[in-house]
Order: C-alpha cells, then sequence, then structure tokens
C-alpha cells in the first residue's frame, strides 16, 4: 500500500518538478548567452515632482532582448539570475549602463535629477560592491550625487555590521540610497534607526490600496515617518488620479506610476527629459 502511494506520488509530483528544473536550467544557460552577446537592455521610468509635475529622477529597470522572445520582464530572470550568481555580473552591467547612460543626459544639458539602480542583496553584500561602485563612478564620471541605490528591506536586513560600513561608505561617496517596497519586508524597522537611509519608496501594493481604509493609514504613516525622519518619501505604482490627489494632500512629494507612464527606453526617456512637465 505504501508503495503504492509512494509510487502514485511519483507520477504525479515529478513531471512537472522536472519540466521546471529544464526550464529553469535553460534559462540560466539562456542568461549566461545573453551576457556576452548583450542581450540586456534598460528601460527608465520617471519620477515625478507631486508639487509641479517636473522628473526629479528616473528609475533604470532591465529588460531582456531574447532572440525569438518577446521583450522578457526583470519578473521572468532576476530571481533565477540571484539563484546561480549570475546577478553579480548582470547587476554590474546595469550599474555601469545607468551611470554612462545618466552621465550622457546630463553632458546633454538633460536636467536628469538622480538616476535609480535596483540593487539585489546579494550584490549589494558581495565582497567587490563598493569598489564596483568607484570604479564605475570613476569610468564614467558620473557624479556620485546624481546616484541612488534602491536596496530591499531584506537586503538591508541582513549582516548588519557589514552593511553598516558599506552604507557608511557610499555616503562618503555622496551616493544616494533608497529603500524599495517599503513596508513589504518581513523586517523590522530598526535598521531605520541604525542606518541612514536618504529614500522611502512606499511599494505600489499600498498605493493601490489607497481606496481602502487600511491602504490609506499605512500610506499616511509611511509619509509620516519619512518627514519626521527627514527622508524623502517616494509613492510607487500610482495608476490613478484619485490616488494621486490623496498622496498630494497627505504632502507625498514624489511619485512614480502608470499614470505617467511606463519605463521606456532611453531614448524615450530623453524625449521626456526635454519636453514640458507633467499633469499633476
Ligand atoms: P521595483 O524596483 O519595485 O520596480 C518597480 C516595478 O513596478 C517595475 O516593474 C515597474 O515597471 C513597475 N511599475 C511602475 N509603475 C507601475 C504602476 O503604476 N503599476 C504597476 N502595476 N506597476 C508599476 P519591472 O520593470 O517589471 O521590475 C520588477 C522588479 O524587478 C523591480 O521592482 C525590481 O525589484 C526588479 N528589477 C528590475 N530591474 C532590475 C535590475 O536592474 N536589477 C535588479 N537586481 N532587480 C531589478
Ligand atoms: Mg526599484
Ligand atoms: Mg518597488
Ligand atoms: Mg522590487
Amino acid at each position: 500500500q505504501a508503495k503504492k502511494s509512494g509510487r502514485n506520488k511519483y507520477m504525479m509530483f515529478t513531471p512537472t518538478m522536472n519540466d521546471r528544473a529544464v526550464t529553469r536550467q535553460s534559462i540560466e544557460q539562456a542568461l549566461h548567452r545573453a551576457l556576452e552577446k548583450q542581450e540586456f537592455v534598460l528601460h527608465y521610468q520617471p519620477k515625478v515632482s507631486l508639487d509641479t509635475g517636473t522628473i526629479t529622477g528616473a528609475e533604470a529597470l532591465i529588460r531582456w532582448q531574447r532572440p525569438r522572445h518577446r521583450l522578457v520582464s526583470p519578473k521572468q530572470f532576476v530571481s533565477i539570475a540571484e539563484e546561480c550568481g549570475l546577478i553579480l555580473p548582470i547587476g554590474k552591467w546595469v550599474l555601469h549602463e545607468a551611470c554612462r547612460q545618466a552621465q550622457d543626459w546630463l553632458q546633454a544639458g538633460l536636467d536628469l535629477g538622480q538616476i535609480a539602480v535596483n540593487v539585489s542583496p546579494m550584490e549589494f553584500h558581495g565582497k567587490n560592491f563598493l569598489s564596483g561602485v568607484r570604479e564605475i563612478l570613476n569610468d564614467t564620471g558620473l557624479d556620485p550625487r546624481h546616484l541612488e541605490l534602491e536596496l530591499t528591506e531584506s537586503g538591508l536586513m541582513q549582516d548588519s555590521e557589514q552593511t553598516a560600513a558599506t552604507l557608511l561608505a557610499l555616503k562618503h561617496l555622496g551616493v544616494q540610497i533608497a529603500v524599495d517596497d517599503f513596508g513589504t519586508g518581513y523586517s523590522s524597522l530598526s535598521y531605520l534607526r541604525n542606518f541612514r537611509i536618504d529614500t522611502l519608496k512606499i511599494d505600489k501594493s499600498f498605493v493601490q490600496d489607497i481606496d481602502g481604509d487600511a491602504g490609506e493609514a499605512i500610506v499616511r504613516a509611511i509619509i509620516a515617518m519619512g518627514m519626521s525622519l527627514k527622508q524623502r518619501v517616494v509613492a510607487e505604482g500610482i495608476e490613478t488620479q484619485h490616488q494621486l490627489a490623496f498622496l498630494q494632500s497627505h504632502n507625498c512629494k514624489e511619485g512614480q506610476g502608470y499614470y505617467w507612464g511606463r519605463p521606456v527606453p532611453a531614448e524615450e526617456f530623453a524625449t521626456l527629459l526635454a519636453g514640458k512637465t507633467f499633469k499633476c
């Protein structure tokens, strides 16, 4: 009987597990090739001042131009890249390309504000992270004050002594630090006391809950906390006029979202930078 059910289990579960492993492995191999063949591309989404409608910065977001595929979203490959360690060279490429592009725009006289780059916990805790940032800033000539690194709460929770040292070194360089997806990490708030954080990015799930009471209360609390800690607060995922109006009436100063536009390729973003301000 036991043997029989064991066998049934085998029949029921293994084929899908195997499929998944095979898919994962083939994505991993394809990611290796993608790095060599430079199939990655960055799109840029504006951060907008909720007071004036001007662009205060751009977030760089990776996409994969996989041959014979539609543009692949980071949700489909970043976690795999993290698991197999490929996020280290990919992240380095992202940082270099984003800094190079930002410097290009600044030198063309475009008022970019800051370029924001997402950094995985594995990259941030890697022993070469800091030297990599320095090297890239040197290489591209970008003034560190134009660079913001977006870290998640989980990245800030690990190994707090090393985290503190890295954050301090970045501060000395003049690089800004943002907490991405703020409020969704399984973490305490104590890192806000111990580390110098410049920006809180309210996770889009809260912003999209603004129509519900809980969402409104959480958003208001994050804005109030950011203000008293003298941090910038950026609301992610603004899609509607109603969400925008709520954030404005509660003194949130910056936002990002499909309300103004999806992330776009560099050439299109340059047109946005050169153009008029957004409605707000
Ligand atoms: P994230 O850093 O929180 O980026 C915001 C995500 O929300 C982006 O998705 C953006 O396109 C999307 N978004 C912006 N406005 C709206 C909106 O109004 N509504 C909705 N529903 N979504 C909106 P994307 O580009 O697919 O990136 C997903 C995640 O992948 C990012 O979340 C980030 O965690 C990760 N990621 C993207 N690029 C990189 C990268 O270069 N390195 C690393 N390590 N992670 C990256
Ligand atoms: Mg981000
Ligand atoms: Mg986010
Ligand atoms: Mg995220």
